[in-house]
């Protein structure tokens, strides 16, 4: 044997560490086909070299796995100790450099997961007929001490047999429920629909994460999807951490009732394996099939440690048939041989029969010698014994015929059965296509349904309203722009209206200063004749002054009297000189004042005459301006409705022509609301005819189920009648033995 040259990570298998087998290798086995592949192995249909058997055969590369080699361990070890119907069974397994090998139980009818693909979801009984098996394959793991939680139950891991029985496998992410132990499951492979909350939430967990997964299944199963489905990751853990799953209408409510509550957020809520198991809705469907009875194992598995396990339940010998020892000592070594017999098997045993034989004919020989005729006899009665059993070949043979035409006939039925199944299948895929026809017909009645309510809208007329809607918005934006115009024309009659009355005040101002400044002169006037009063007053003054000293200069000398004289016409002189000149001053500067008031007044009453003419044309002209506006708004408006009502009324006429033409043309919609009754009526009409079709194609539906339940009768009466035929093969093979 050659030495070996790599690590060995895993422990001998338990038929090399009881010395029944050396350890097997890659080249034992020829790969046939890939069964599938999981996040972390291959898998493959194998062919034993030797024996020609055949297994599953898991291939784990070792770089894969060496990260978590003890969860790895902890699989095969949990896999050698699980023995039920309902269980995917491990055999053995070996290893080279690169990868781990396990050898399982073979189950070549696919996993749920393809089947869900492929038949989208599962009728009432089919999925309680899966779910029932998967329960008792999780109450088998669960009832043991100390319980094992699978942690990865989903369609994938769920695989179906040649018989489409259950078989749950997969076991790398198990483990025994003991609290300090259990590490959550943080590498998520595949899906994380089945995700319980409390892993979302990190919190601890046990064998009720199982629950939640089971609960997910069966929605899955029921529905076509898993019940927290989203289109992002986020809002997936999201749902699954609150929110409650949503039903289809036409949902089971039992089954509903039951999801519920292994849905339950909180794991203390969710019911037991056992509860499950136990369930109305699980109880009240009919079995398709019988459930194989439950073989769970009276003994409690021994805590898993990292030492070499000592005791297996389930493990087999692969390379037995090679082992060339004496038959004896190969029965006393293993015993479970006698459970399998093979074809060469039954050849040795034959062979050892007839040569038992030919050694007690030597026996009887022998007695010839001794006593002939007693011999002779005896050899007479072998004859006659011979002959018997002859003829009972002869008669046995008779009957295997009438066997084999039972057989054949009985496959011939088969085939027929098989024929009606395929043509039970074929109307299936026919019925299918009708519905198909039938929804694309609905879909078309919807399409008229619509069309028919715009016709009752009349297309034409709407297009002609919107068309008047579209002119009297452009006629009101116009009106409007007008209405704008005016108001700028008011606007600036208000500014002029403001400049008129600043001009007033002004004017008022000035004629107020006017007046003051009258006042002033008069003042002024008054005081000058007051002075000029004085001045005469003065001057008369003077003058009785001179008189009298004239009267008194007469009464002086003539020297005295000439000095007077020259002061006296000095004084004269003096006199007349201011006086005049004063008051010629005076009177002119009067004079000019007045002039210049009368010259003001008369600007003044030129400016407000000037005034007055400009207040009266402006007032004029607005007033022109004003008309003009409400003239022309007056005019554009009857324009307006003038040309709308001459549109409304050529667009009436049009319509009352038409109606005309097509009441003459057709005489069937005497009025418009006739035509609106007609076509309502015509909708209705429509209307039944789809809820017609609806409840037609429920009824197919029904009839589609029904189908599918007599398919499956038919199915089990297949299977019966096989049944029944192998045990007639058997029980005649025995007799047939039995004579030989
Ligand atoms: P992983 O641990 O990598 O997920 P699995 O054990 O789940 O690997 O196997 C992956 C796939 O291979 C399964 O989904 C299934 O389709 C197929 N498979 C696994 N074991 C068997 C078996 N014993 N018989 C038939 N097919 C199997
Ligand atoms: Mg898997």
């Amino acid at each position: 044997m050659a030495s070996q040259q790599f690590t060995k990570y895993l422990f001998d298998s338990p038929s090399v560490l009881s010395g029944e087998e050396p350890e097997l290798k890659r080249s034992d086995f020829t790969f046939e086909k890939k069964l599938g592949e999981g996040a972390f192995g291959q898998v493959w249909i194998v062919c034993h070299k030797v024996s020609k058997a055949i297994y599953a055969l898991k291939q784990v590369p070792k770089e894969k796995v060496l990260k978590m080699l003890s969860q790895f361990k902890r699989e095969v070890y949990i896999m050698y100790n699980l023995n039920h119907p309902h269980i995917i069974k491990l055999y053995n397994h070996f290893e080279d450099e690169k990868y781990f090998y396990l050898i399982m139980e073979c189950s070549d009818g696919g996993n749920l997961f393809h089947r869900l693909q492929k038949q989208r979801q599962f009728i009432e009984v089919e999925a309680a007929q899966y779910f029932r098996e998967i329960v008792l394959a999780v109450e088998y793991l669960h009832s043991h001490v100390p319980a094992i939680i699978h942690r990865d139950i989903k369609p994938e891991n769920i695989l179906l047999d040649s018989q489409n029985r259950v078989k749950l496998t997969d076991f790398g992410w198990s483990n025994y429920y003991s609290k300090e132990e259990l590490e959550p499951r943080k590498t998520v492979c595949g899906t994380l629909e089945y995700l319980p909350p409390e892993m979302i939430e990190e919190k601890d967990h046990n064998t009720s994460v199982d629950i939640w997964c089971l609960g997910v299944l069966l929605y899955e199963m029921l529905v076509g999807f898993t019940p927290f489905k989203s289109q992002s990751k986020r809002n997936l853990l999201v749902n699954i951490a609150r929110n409650k799953p949503k039903f289809p209408l036409s949902f089971p409510p039992l089954a509903r009732d039951l999801i519920c509550r292994m849905l339950s957020k909180n794991p203390n809520d969710r019911p037991s394996i056992t509860e499950v198991k136990e369930d109305r809705w699980l109880k009240e469907l009919p079995a398709l099939k019988e459930t194989t009875s439950q073989m769970l194992s009276p003994i409690p598995l021994p805590q898993y440690h990292e030492s070499i396990p000592v005791e297996f339940k389930c493990y087999k010998v692969i390379s037995e048939v090679v082992k060339e020892e004496p038959t004896s000592k190969k029965e006393e070594k293993n015993p479970k041989n006698n459970r399998s017999p093979s074809g060469s098997e039954s050849d040795d045993l034959d062979l050892s029969y007839s040569s038992d034989g030919s050694e007690k004919n030597s026996d009887v020989l022998s007695n010839e010698f001794l006593d002939d005729i007693v011999c002779k006899e005896s050899i007479k009665q072998m004859k006659d014994i011979i002959e018997e059993r002859k003829t009972v070949i002869r008669v046995q043979k008779s009957t295997i015929g009438d066997i084999d035409k039972n057989l054949k006939e009985a496959n011939e039925e088969h085939e027929k059965l098989e024929g009606r199944v395929k043509e039970k299948n074929d109307e299936l895929l026919a019925l299918q296509s009708k519905e198909r026809q039938l929804i694309n017909q609905i879909a078309d009645i919807d399409v008229q349904m619509q069309t028919c309510q715009h016709n009752v809208e009349d297309s034409e007329l709407i297009e002609k309203i919107h068309t008047y809607q579209k002119l009297l918005i452009e006629k009101s934006s116009e009106t409007s722009i007008y209405l704008k115009k005016r108001e700028g024309i008011k606007e600036k009659l208000r500014d002029v209206e403001r400049l008129l009355n600043e001009k007033e005040i002004e004017f008022s101002r000035a004629n107020t200063q006017l007046l003051e400044a009258k006042k002033d002169l008069k003042g002024s006037n008054r005081n000058m004749q007051m002075q000029f009063t004085d001045l005469t007053l003065n001057a008369d003054i003077l003058k009785s002054r001179i008189d009298n000293f004239d009267h008194f200069c007469k009464a002086l000398d003539p020297d005295e009297f000439a000095v007077a004289r020259d002061i006296q016409n000095f004084i004269r002189d003096k006199k007349n000189e201011i006086p005049e000149l004063k008051e010629r001053e005076i009177l002119s500067k009067i004079q000019a004042r007045e002039e210049i008031i009368t010259k003001i007044e008369q600007e003044i009453i030129e400016q407000k005459i000037e005034h007055e003419d400009k207040k009266s044309e402006l007032f004029q002209q607005y007033r022109k301006k004003k008309e003009d506006t409400i003239n022309n708004c007056k005019l554009l408006n009857e324009k307006m409705s003038i040309e709308i009502q001459d549109q409304v009324n050529l667009e009436r006429e049009n319509l009352t022509k038409k109606l005309k033409m097509a009441r003459e043309e057709e005489h069937m919609y005497p009025t418009s609301q006739e035509d609106i009754e007609n076509m309502k009526k015509k909708l209705q009409y429509l209307k039944n005819i789809k809820t017609q079709t609806v409840s037609k194609i429920s009824r197919m539906r029904e009839s589609r189920f029904e189908a599918k339940e007599k398919i499956r009768n038919i199915n089990k009466s297949i299977e019966d009648s096989l049944d029944e035929l192998n045990t007639l093969k058997i029980s005649y093979m025995m007799k047939i033995e039995g004579f030989e």
